[in-house]
């Protein structure tokens, strides 16, 4: 259905008043089939403990297989569904799929991206809440990762964050200290994890000024008593400064790519071996 509300900070997500279809068949449409079924995958990326790289959880990155043009990256099909209103669709398709996954893989913990125009969704927590007793997840090992865009404050997406957060889920910053970087939100939202952007630790290269903001995040988040992940890390050497400054948690390419399902399981099951 179309915004309650307009104004200039909801110009990326749907609105019925936005122009309809030009009657050429497009990648709009093709997202629209893509979504309504089969065309969607999930990749996991392995969430690991510094500084051993212990298996502590999993992002769920969503993947589009498009028939014609091969696989397609997020950053292109996820702005578009949330221009032409399929992102809620898709949103709760991934929350799903993710957390039936999870259910093979015991006290692992599992990060679902959420999109701000999902949270502007009245229905978003109700949705949240039943997907996750239909499908036996615990509520404790579901992180959502919210971006800090200018909606987050804002009285529906903020009311969602707090049923959500009461109901034992836990919220995770994404790409910290990139957005509107309030730091209020800090303290206003009920914020678990900060995940430091993967551009602050590809500076981190020995010197002071090169780790000063992932320091400083590293800082806030012990002095607010919340959780960190590092982003993007690449090297070794990455890894290791991250240590040294308090870092706990990774993620990036050093340690595992985004992977099928199948291959979380059999990590898993290493694990425990
Ligand atoms: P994000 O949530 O910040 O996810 C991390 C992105 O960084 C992923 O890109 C991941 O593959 C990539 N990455 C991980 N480690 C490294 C590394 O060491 N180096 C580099 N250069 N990149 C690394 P991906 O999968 O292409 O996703 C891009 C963005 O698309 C995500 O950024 C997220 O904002 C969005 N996205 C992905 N899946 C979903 C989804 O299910 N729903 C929504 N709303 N957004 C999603
Ligand atoms: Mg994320
Ligand atoms: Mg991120
Ligand atoms: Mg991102």
């Amino acid at each position: 259905h179309a915004k309650r509300r307009g104004g200039a900070t909801r110009w990326a997500c749907f609105d019925d008043l936005m122009g309809g279809d030009d009657g050429e068949p497009s990648l709009e449409d093709d997202l629209r089939t893509a979504v309504a079924g089969g065309q969607l995958r999930l990749l996991y990326q392995p969430i690991v403990g510094l500084p051993d790289g212990e298996l502590i959880g999993v992002e769920a990155l969503v993947r589009w297989e498009h028939p014609r043009r091969g696989t397609i990256a997020p950053d292109v099909f996820i702005p578009l569904a949330e221009r032409i209103g399929v992102i809620g669709e898709l949103g709760l398709w991934v929350l799903r799929e993710a957390c039936t996954s999870a259910q093979r893989w015991p006290g692992l913990q599992v990060n679902v991206n959420v999109s701000p125009c999902q949270l502007d969704e009245d229905r978003f927590s109700t949705d949240v809440r039943a997907i996750v007793r239909a499908t036996g997840m615990d509520p404790g090992l579901l992180v959502l990762e919210v971006t800090e865009s200018a909606l987050i404050a804002e009285e529906v997406p903020r009311a969602h964050l707090q049923i959500l957060s009461d109901e034992g889920i836990r919220i995770a910053l994404d790409d910290f200290g990139t957005g509107y970087s309030s730091l209020r939100y800090l303290t206003q939202l009920p914020i678990d994890t900060l995940k430091i952007d993967r551009g602050f630790v590809a500076s981190l290269d020995g010197t002071a000024e090169g780790a000063a903001v992932a320091q400083a995040v590293l800082r806030l988040s012990r002095v607010l008593g919340l959780d960190t992940v590092a982003e993007g890390v690449e090297t070794a050497a990455q890894a290791r400064e991250l240590t040294l400054l308090g870092g706990t948690k990774a993620q990036g390419f050093h340690f595992a790519r985004p992977q099928p399902a199948e291959q979380i399981s059999e990590l898993v099951t290493a694990a425990l071996g």
